[in-house]
């Protein structure tokens, strides 16, 4: 199970975010700096964890980001169902066309029924604080270094 490079910048901005005395903001570009990702990436990450009500912006000059209350208590599987791109686990496509087993195929369905069950192993997992501590519990999440296209 892998999960898309979206999710991942946005879950490694919640921990970092997390992990950030109250009372300190973080302006985009630390944030960036921090998860190792591009400006214009983050800024998109930011913005839609905005949306989600996970962060909270502060303007003016001193202004920048930190975690919401509502961001505190979000999990690891709470965000990925909504951040995920929710793609079938197997593509189904050979080099010439749809998978000749794809009408017929119970397979497509219990793999699907499997990213489910690893969206729900994670559902407990609350983000705040996940930094830097050792993973716990039946799944264990490989966070990519590779920085989205
Ligand atoms: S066997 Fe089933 S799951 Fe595998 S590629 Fe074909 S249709 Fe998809």
């Amino acid at each position: 199970m892998r999960i898309n490079s979206f999710s991942d910048v946005s879950l490694r901005l919640l921990m970092v975010l997390g992990s950030t005395p109250e009372d300190e903001l973080a302006t985009t570009r630390e944030l960036a700096e921090a998860v190792g990702t591009p400006y214009n990436h983050v800024s998109k990450a930011v913005l839609k964890l905005r949306q989600m009500g996970l962060v909270e912006a502060i303007r003016g000059r001193s202004g920048g980001v930190r975690i919401s209350p509502e961001g505190r208590r979000a999990t690891v599987g709470g965000v990925l169902r909504v951040l995920d791109d929710h793609s079938d686990v197997a593509e189904c496509q050979t080099n010439m066309g749809a998978c000749p087993l794809i009408h017929d195929c119970g397979l497509r369905g219990v793999l699907n029924h499997a990213r489910e069950a690893f969206y729900s192993s994670l559902d407990s997992v609350t983000i705040y604080g996940l930094a830097g501590k050792t993973q716990e519990g039946p799944v264990s999440v490989t966070l990519s270094t590779v920085r989205p296209a």
